[in-house]
């Protein structure tokens, strides 16, 4: 199909995600066809980095020979079956590695397939869970504590711990009822304090909401270290170790969102790790395929698995699971994926792009409107904004940090903001010579459609 036709049905009969169709069909979007390495192809053959990792999840890149090749040879044996009274060969396999590789104590790997149905499923574990402990005296565990600002995905049981209030307003009737803890973050602290004693009250509601709920709280469910949907918001160093020691006095199970953070993009395989936290679940999606297949998993430890132990008619069994859950191909590619952190030493490829990253942000230090750079490991948020002294926003209407998308994308760079918050998400294994160029190109593209706005 030629292009203008190829338009034409997307803007007819497309209907795509977190977006507004009518400003959809104004922006003649790059229709992507192929990829290579770290570059997407559109359509008419113009190549863009892929600054994002297209959704967060890419890893080692597009077209990566070695998962291409575990991708076909699962395929010259079976692209699916079924997990449901039978059991398949890479889903084992994967599921070995994962318990190798992630936070002692993980022993138990439930499938799904994306980031919203690994929380749905570890929320609706954690329940059950209580539920099944407990005896008629105690107080039913039916509230979830979650983070102000979060973001767990799409479904009514992750939009109920959700923070985003242009996202999951509108949902309030449908949702379950959850608690929301200040995010520590002190750049957008309200009036009146200071940084230092915004994180001191957070530290204070934190301990103060734990402890007044604890005999209802079914779980405490946190993205460790970033916020990455709230605008990459950073919390401070000891913050996920603190909110682990309270969980733990209490008995509350502790829900690690990793679809974001893992994989290496903080710096380790697991955020977690950086505060020497084992979570009671952990949930990743995303990049575990390398960013090729939807798959996700949602692990957990001995203690919680055993509560779901019983005969048939003791109905203790977690009645959830989907059509594809544990997907043999998704498993062959997460197995590929995986093995080639090993091989290509994707956590040095980290390491050094980190240290590339913080020198060059360095640039954007005194940028009249850059209010705050927050970054960690190969995550970054620049937060653009009208006053650095107020740090007032640009009005929301002039979209700033779409513009600078645009800006990027006109010279082969594809970016995608959070509101005026530009996101640099360079795939973990990206080379060092490409993050220069993202770089370059994005500073210009702020440059740019900063000096139209003053
Ligand atoms: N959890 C976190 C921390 C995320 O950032 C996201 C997606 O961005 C999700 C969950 C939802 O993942 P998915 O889009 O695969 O459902």
């Amino acid at each position: 199909m030629h292009s203008e036709e190829l338009r034409k049905i997307d803007n007819e009969h497309v209907w795509h995600p977190f977006t507004q169709m009518k400003t959809h069909r104004d922006e003649n979007v790059p229709m992507i066809e192929s990829g290579e390495g770290f570059f997407l192809k559109d359509n008419e053959g113009r190549a863009y980095l892929d600054g994002v990792s297209s959704l967060w999840c890419n890893v080692h890149g597009h077209r990566v020979p070695e998962i291409d090749q575990a991708i076909r040879e699962q395929l010259d044996k079976i692209a699916h079956t079924t997990l449901l009274g039978l059991a398949s060969v890479p889903s084992i396999e994967l599921a070995s590695e994962l318990v190798k590789r992630t936070p002692e104590k993980l022993t138990k790997v439930f499938y799904s397939d994306s980031g919203s149905t690994a929380v749905e499923i570890a929320l609706k574990m954690a329940f059950q869970y209580h539920a099944q402990k407990q005896t008629p005296d105690d107080q039913p565990r039916d509230l979830f504590a979650c983070m102000q600002h979060a973001y767990h995905g799409d479904t009514i049981g992750s939009v109920s711990v959700g923070g985003i209030s242009i996202f999951h307003e509108i949902f309030g009737s449908l949702l379950f009822e959850s608690i929301q803890v200040p995010c520590p973050t002190a750049f957008h602290c309200p009036e009146g304090y200071s940084e230092s004693s915004y994180l001191e009250y957070c530290d204070q509601e934190l301990e103060r909401l734990v402890t007044a709920n604890h005999q209802r709280l079914a779980a405490f469910i946190i993205e460790p270290l970033v916020q990455g949907a709230a605008g990459m918001l950073m919390h401070p160093p000891g913050y996920l170790r603190r909110v682990r020691e309270l969980t733990a006095r209490y008995g509350i199970p502790l829900i690690a969102d990793e679809v974001a953070v893992g994989l290496g993009r903080t710096g380790t395989m697991f955020a977690c790790e950086q505060e020497d936290v084992a979570p009671d679940f952990l949930c990743l999606a995303k990049g575990i395929t390398g960013g090729y297949l939807p798959l996700a998993v949602t692990m957990a430890t001995d203690e919680i698995f055993n509560a779901f132990e019983g005969a048939p008619e003791d109905y203790k069994t977690f009645f959830h699971g989907h059509t594809y859950t544990g997907n043999s191909l998704a498993c062959a590619a997460a197995l590929a994926t995986l093995k080639l952190f090993d091989t290509q030493q994707t956590l040095e490829n980290v390491k050094e792009n980190t240290e590339i990253l913080s020198h060059r942000l360095a640039e954007l230090q005194d940028h009249p409107h850059v209010g705050e750079i927050r970054q960690k490991g190969v995550m970054v948020g620049i937060e653009l904004v009208s006053d650095r002294e107020t740090k007032a926003a640009f009005p929301m209407g002039r979209r700033v940090g779409h513009q600078v998308t645009l800006a990027a994308r006109k010279n082969g760079v594809i970016v995608r903001p959070l509101g005026d918050v530009v996101v640099l998400m360079p795939a973990p294994g990206m080379p060092a010579e490409l993050i220069h160029q993202l770089c370059d190109v994005v500073f210009s593209a702020i440059d740019e459609v900063i000096s139209l706005q003053v």
